[in-house]
C-alpha cells in the first residue's frame, strides 16, 4: 500500500514543524491530492492513524484537498484541466495527452496547536 510510505514522508515534514516551532501537538494536517496522484484518500487516512500514532499529531485532523490534474492537448497545443482518470482531452476528446500536473500529493499546510490551547484541554 504505497499510501503508507507517502504517509511516512508527511509525517516527517509535519514532526520537523511541530519541533522547529516548539508544539508539542499539532491540530490539523492538510494534504493536497492531485486528482491523478492515484491516491485512495480512504486508504490515506487509515495510513494517517497508523503512522502519526506516538508523534504530536497523533490527534490531528486530516484534511484533504483534491486538485484538478492538468495536461498538455498535442492537438489543441495547449494546457487542458483534466478529471480523474482523465486520458481524453476535454476539449476535443483527442488521445494525445501528456500529463503535466496534478499527479502528486504534497502537504499544503499544518495548524500547530498553541500551548494554551493544550492547557486548556488538560
Ligand atoms: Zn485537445
Amino acid at each position: 500500500m504505497h499510501e503508507m510510505s507517502l504517509m511516512e514522508s508527511v509525517r516527517e515534514i509535519v514532526d520537523e514543524a511541530a519541533r522547529r516551532h516548539g508544539a508539542t501537538r499539532v491540530a490539523v494536517v492538510r494534504l493536497e491530492i492531485g486528482a491523478l496522484a492515484a491516491v485512495d484518500p480512504a486508504a490515506l487516512r487509515f495510513a494517517f492513524d497508523v503512522v502519526m500514532r506516538g508523534g504530536p499529531a497523533q490527534a490531528a485532523a486530516l484534511e484533504i484537498e483534491s486538485t484538478p490534474g492538468s495536461g498538455w492537448c498535442w492537438d489543441c497545443a495547449r494546457s487542458v484541466v483534466l478529471g480523474a482518470g482523465g486520458t481524453d482531452c476535454p476539449d476535443c476528446g483527442g488521445h494525445r495527452l501528456e500529463v503535466t500536473g496534478g499527479t502528486d500529493m504534497r502537504v499544503k499546510d499544518i495548524d500547530l496547536a498553541s500551548e494554551e490551547e493544550v492547557l486548556s484541554c488538560a
